[in-house]
């Protein structure tokens, strides 16, 4: 029987990571092993597929760049188009593993599997949980049953929608949940039995595939601020005269903000700046038109679309050309 193939795109982070000891779990220097030492570390991969490797940059996630998600988009549309690939697996630093896996969900077809995956632990540490976390994805990605999926995080033998995929702890193996929202998998004993099947979770998220059929050289600028005690409201004019075609506000509470920084958002939406309201709060979503009058100011809720998330989202519907009305529609669907 001839077996699945799949791409593996290696991209850096802890799980090329390597450390001075068994037990350093923190300190460490990340993206420092190529794609074949990852597959040479799990020889049961060999059983599973046929898979051959790139590496079109290796980095710590905290180190990503729009200009690193547009090429791996582009990379990922390539494999999706082409017959002799059956799913696409990479391998990603923990730190911004989920708004990639938003971004290449947003711009790429969804009728192939791309299975994002990381680790906590560096390759070099006792119970390192790369290697698990890789065969999971490649299990995954290899799978008849992912078909249609689009992007998936799969981390510590859980695979999570790309919108609700979030990292909550900075060091333990279980970093990764489904913010308000169940796992759509579970591996178990090397399989994944499926909660929600994968191309209806797929079908249910919105996707911007349509608007881009070719992908932008850059994309626009698209600022990210918080509300705080004694917010300088002056931040927001900053970010205009900078360009910003976009500005989200990671809010106080049901994404509510102080009157100086409200008045100055409201300016900016004045001006044509597409503004979000998201919440820095870890859970639930931000509905329209509840605790902030967003149609007097022009505001855009969030609904259940973090902070970061929506940044990179917004970012993506202005360069898709789309205006308020429509960017409302869009995260009304989330
Ligand atoms: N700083 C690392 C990164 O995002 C953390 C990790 O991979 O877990 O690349």
């Amino acid at each position: 029987m001839t077996k699945p193939r799949l791409l593996l795109l290696a991209t850096g982070g802890t799980i090329a990571g390597i450390a001075p000891s068994a037990a350093s779990t923190l300190s460490y220097a990340p993206a420092s092993l190529g794609a074949d030492s990852l597959i040479a570390s799990v020889p049961a991969l060999a059983d599973l597929a046929e898979i051959t490797t790139e590496m079109p940059f290796s980095t710590g996630s905290q180190h990503m760049t729009s200009t690193c998600w547009l090429t791996l988009a582009a990379r990922v549309r390539q494999a999706i188009a082409d017959p002799a690939i059956d799913g696409v697996v990479i391998t990603h630093g923990t730190d911004t593993l989920e708004e990639t896996a938003l971004f290449l969900d947003l711009t790429c077809p969804r009728n192939k599997a791309v299975v994002l995956t990381g680790a906590m632990r560096p390759a070099t540490a006792l119970g390192a949980d790369g290697p698990m976390n890789l065969y999971a994805a490649a299990v995954l990605a290899a799978s008849p049953a992912s078909r249609g999926a689009g992007a998936i995080v799969l981390m510590n033998d859980q695979a999570f929608g790309p919108d609700r995929a979030a990292k909550v702890h900075t060091s333990r193996v279980d970093a990764f949940v489904a913010r308000s929202a169940m796992p759509l998998a579970l591996m178990l004993d090397g399989k994944a039995v499926w909660q929600t099947p994968a191309a209806v979770a797929a079908e249910r998220r919105p996707s911007l595939a349509a608007h881009f059929a070719s992908l932008p050289d850059a994309l626009p600028r698209v600022d990210l601020i918080a509300q705080q005690v004694d917010a300088d409201p002056t931040i927001v004019d900053w970010c205009v005269q900078q360009g910003a075609r976009g500005i989200v506000l990671a809010g106080t509470g049901h994404g509510t903000m102080s009157r100086p920084i409200e008045a100055a958002l409201g300016r900016a939406a004045e001006k044509g700046c597409l503004v979000v309201r998201a919440s820095r709060i870890s859970d639930g979503p931000v509905m329209p038109g509840a605790g902030v009058d967003d149609d007097r100011f022009g505001f855009i809720a969030a609904g259940f679309v973090t902070p970061h998330k929506a940044r990179l989202l917004l970012s993506l519907l202005i360069a898709a050309g789309l205006d308020r009305e429509a960017a409302r529609a869009i995260f009304a669907r989330f």
